[in-house]
């Protein structure tokens, strides 16, 4: 893999835009609902945006980007004016750690797994013998205990600025701004947005308007006829491959969360989602006051419906393209929100992913894994070489927890034996390309060669697991009560490449780049975005 190159400092200042983005100047584009992109243009923006906005879409890989970003220019909604108001590049995520919860804590912290601590959505840990969720603290409330470092919201309230984060996911809110700020996600059992100690009042009111009840009785049908699905994904609704969701939603439209089995993790998983986010977020604004004064603000946002329908139906599917059509006028919203409210051009912005996603693996030769198969055969090799035992611990990716008893065996030959069993067991799976020993790649990340550093980067040294095992391209890992059209979680680049599209301040409207500009190492992002609002680079925080 080629090595991205870093964001130029200069391009955080309205005079290095010229050399930044290669002398493209132009001003024309944007021109309202006439123009390319609708929305209020932005001829030049404030070289000190009042407010910093980190847009992620979960699982968003370039690939699908690429193949939708024709469709999307000539919708001239959310997309289009991004492409034309912003610099579109590759970003690269760092590590094999392709997952939601380490991918998040990349953009908002700057740090791979191996200085962050956030190894994957979830990990044993060794110390209380127990499987434990990213951003679930030691008395089981949601928060950042398990981070090693600071974010976002460390770097914009450090100069006195707020910092909200919003996701259907905890850990997705959390992880973008680290220790401090306001990080809100979705409380299922109560049916209202949650965050860490008090909801501020205006969260309250917004609880108080019920606002996720309606959404649970809107059925998804597609904004556009089916003809045009056609068009656009060149495929069928239920294309080969496609699962849809555990709770009883199928291959083909409609879907009614009433008749599922779980209606709130449904909706979750349709349009209305999105639509509830950016409800949150114009009231985030408002509540919090956020771009109202000289001192800037930090807004992140993280779709999650975005994840949950391309696991169930991949990206090349009907529902992610309908999805993604709703989702441009969703972003076209919030975006003329942002021009109302804090003023058109006194705002920056990134949009990005926490991590990209496998084609279908159907259109791959591929297949998937379920964690029961990996657990199952890496215990019946232990029992069949140390006898019937607790052997093994945890098999989430990307390590294989082995018990502290095989380490514990005294005949060095034996307990080599056995770990290698364990580790032929592995191999065998025609899905796994690699199967290595953690204690080979751990520290010193920087100096190994681009492979062995990818791993290098997921790993913790007290953390993680002992046995690394990496997916073939187009082979993907599910729960096995969770089955998945597509998944994440691999060192291919359709996980790890992911589009990245930056407004910095400064920026004037240009016409749409024709291909990516190039790639960026996402571990940079963070420091952008603080230096977009003048806030100390997270990098540099104690912790
Ligand atoms: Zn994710």
């Amino acid at each position: 893999m080629s090595g991205p190159r870093k964001l130029a400092a200069g391009c955080a200042l309205a005079v290095a835009m010229l050399a930044c983005r290669g002398g493209s100047s132009s001003t024309t584009g944007a021109t309202g609902p006439t123009g390319p992109a609708a929305g209020t243009p932005t001829r030049q923006a404030s070289a000190n945006p009042k407010l910093v906005v980190l847009l992620v879409l979960d699982q968003w890989p370039a690939w699908a980007f690429e193949n939708k970003r024709a469709a999307l220019l000539a919708e001239r909604g959310g997309f289009a004016r991004l492409l034309a108001e912003g610099e579109w590049h590759t970003g690269e995520h760092p590590s094999i750690a392709t997952l939601t919860a380490p991918g998040h804590a990349v953009l908002g912290t700057g740090r791979p797994p191996s200085e962050s601590g956030i190894l994957a959505n979830a990990w044993y840990h060794r110390d209380t013998n127990k499987r434990m969720h990213a951003t679930e603290g030691s008395d089981g409330t949601p928060s950042a205990e398990w981070l090693r470092v600071s974010g976002l919201g460390d770097a914009f309230t450090a100069r006195g600025g707020k910092a909200v984060g919003i996701s259907l996911k905890d850990r997705a809110s959390i992880l973008l701004l680290g220790h401090a700020g306001t990080p809100i996600w979705i409380d299922k059992k109560a049916l209202a947005f949650a965050t860490t100690g008090t909801p501020p009042a205006w969260l309250q009111t917004l609880n108080g308007s019920r606002p996720i009840e309606p959404k649970l009785s809107t059925v998804w049908t597609p904004s556009v006829s089916p003809a045009r699905l056609a068009e656009l994904s060149g495929t069928i609704d239920a294309q080969p491959g496609e699962f849809g969701q555990k709770y009883g939603f199928g291959t083909t439209f409609p879907y009614d969360p009433k008749k599922a089995t779980d209606p709130t993790d449904a909706m979750m998983g349709t349009p209305v989602a999105n639509t509830l986010l950016v409800d949150v977020a114009l009231a985030a604004l408002a509540g919090e006051q956020l771009g109202a004064d000289a001192t800037p603000d930090l807004l992140a946002v993280s779709f999650s419906a975005h994840d949950y329908i391309g696991h169930g139906w991949g990206h090349e599917s009907w529902e992610m393209w309908d999805m993604t059509l709703r989702l441009d006028r969703e972003i076209a919203r919030l975006l003329t929100a942002l021009d109302d409210k804090v003023g058109a051009g006194q705002w920056a912005m990134a949009v990005t992913s926490d991590h990209g996603a496998s084609p279908l693996p159907e259109t791959m030769n591929g297949g998937r894994i379920s964690y029961d198969q990996i657990l199952d055969a890496t215990r019946r090799a232990a029992n069949a070489e140390l006898g019937s035992g607790e052997w093994i611990l945890d098999t989430k990716y990307p390590t294989v927890f082995i018990a502290p008893q095989i380490f514990a065996i005294k005949n060095e030959r034996d307990r080599n034996t056995a770990i290698k069993k364990i580790m032929f067991s592995l191999r065998a799976f025609p899905g796994i390309a690699r199967v290595e020993r953690a204690a080979d790649f751990v520290g010193n990340c920087e100096a190994r060669p681009p492979d062995a550093r990818a791993i290098c980067r997921a790993l913790d040294p007290e953390r993680s697991g002992d046995i690394v095992y990496l997916p073939k391209p187009g082979w993907v890992l599910h729960e096995s009560d969770d089955p998945v059209g597509t998944g994440h979680g691999s060192p291919h680049d359709y996980d790890r490449l992911v589009p990245l599209i930056l407004l910095p301040p400064g920026r004037s409207a240009h016409a749409p780049d024709a291909a990516a500009r190039g790639r960026v190492d996402l571990m940079t992002l963070a420091d952008t975005l603080a230096g977009y609002g003048k806030a100390p680079a997270p990098r540099t925080l104690p912790r």
